[in-house]
């Protein structure tokens, strides 16, 4: 496996597994799954319900602890957010049964980030987060955290795949230290990215899926990658993406898919602000 040196000298696995749409039911068998085929890095969220499942698995598996990279994500809290985002933290823990996770996200750029920022530098101190970050921050907002905080965030989690590439932001990000993780690296298989004839004329020439040409694209851009399965061929395909080697021409014919906009939700859309800002965590 190859990894990434964040901006704190913690050591990031470049390719994990995500569990986002995992139901809680589905997401023990699908984390021992993914850790059986090998994958070392998961990624949670205090939003998608599965922690416990997530943590279960993990001590199934006996594997050691410090050979695991674990993520959750803060959901956006209610004021005092410092006070909150500490409870909140301490549930995902709980919920996982660790002590402590390697990577703890702000999930959303809303509510008080700074009062959760500051909390989450508390956590970070303590140990009980190796490393801090943030999701779904546009540049402004990011560079804001950047600048005005003790410690900057070591990754920003975005929507990134070939239809949404975020290369200009990418070298921002680099420039101020921020890793950059993709979430929705197939975007979802939206656009018809599985049976998109260049990616899959691209993969015929390495005798390669589609999938694993584009996680090869983003491991090639240095973009930490999470994808999500529930099938185990699938899952070890994914992870099999470290023999190959994309042509500079490749890269570039990948480059043009380029459509400059989100296959999702936008996070400056009033709507989705709205949407997500109103949205509260049961227990
Ligand atoms: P994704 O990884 O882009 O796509 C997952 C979809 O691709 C599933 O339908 C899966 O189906 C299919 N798939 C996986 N491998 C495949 C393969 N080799 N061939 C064909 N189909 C394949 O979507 P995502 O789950 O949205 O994103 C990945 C992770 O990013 C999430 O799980 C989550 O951890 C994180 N995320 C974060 C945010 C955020 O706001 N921070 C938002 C979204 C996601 P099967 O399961 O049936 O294989």
């Amino acid at each position: 496996m190859q990894h990434v040196t964040l901006n704190n000298g913690v050591e990031m696995p470049i390719l994990g597994f995500g569990v986002y749409q995992i139901p809680a039911e589905q997401t023990e068998q699908a984390v021992s799954q993914a850790l059986a085929v090998g994958y070392r890095l998961l990624d949670t969220a205090a939003a998608y319900g599965n922690e416990e499942a997530v943590g279960r698995a993990v001590r199934a598996s006996g594997i050691p602890r410090e050979e695991l990279f674990v993520t959750t994500k803060l959901w956006v809290q209610d004021a005092p957010a410092q006070e909150n985002t500490r409870r909140a933290f301490e549930t995902s823990l709980h919920k996982l049964g660790l002590d402590h996770v390697d990577l703890y996200l702000m999930h959303q750029p809303f509510g008080d980030v700074y009062g959760q920022w500051r909390a989450m530098e508390e956590l970070n101190r303590e140990g009980l987060a190796r490393a801090i970050g943030v999701a779904n921050f546009y540049p402004d907002r990011l560079l804001d955290l950047v600048f005005n905080n003790e410690i900057p965030p070591a990754v920003n989690q975005i929507e990134t795949h070939p239809f949404f590439q975020r290369t200009a932001y990418q070298d921002l990000m680099r420039d101020h230290g921020v890793q950059h993780q993709s979430w929705g690296g197939f975007a979802e298989g939206k656009n018809g990215l599985f049976t998109h004839p260049v990616l899959s004329g691209i993969g015929e020439a390495h005798g390669r899926s589609v999938a694993q040409v584009v996680l090869r694209w983003l491991i090639q851009r240095g973009v930490v990658t999470i994808p999500k399965s529930v099938n185990p061929d699938r899952m070890a395909q994914n992870l099999d993406v470290f023999d190959f080697e994309l042509t500079g021409g490749q890269m570039a014919e990948i480059a043009a898919l380029e459509t400059g906009t989100t296959q999702f939700f936008d996070h400056h859309d009033p709507e989705m602000v709205a949407w997500l800002s109103k949205r509260r965590l049961a227990g």
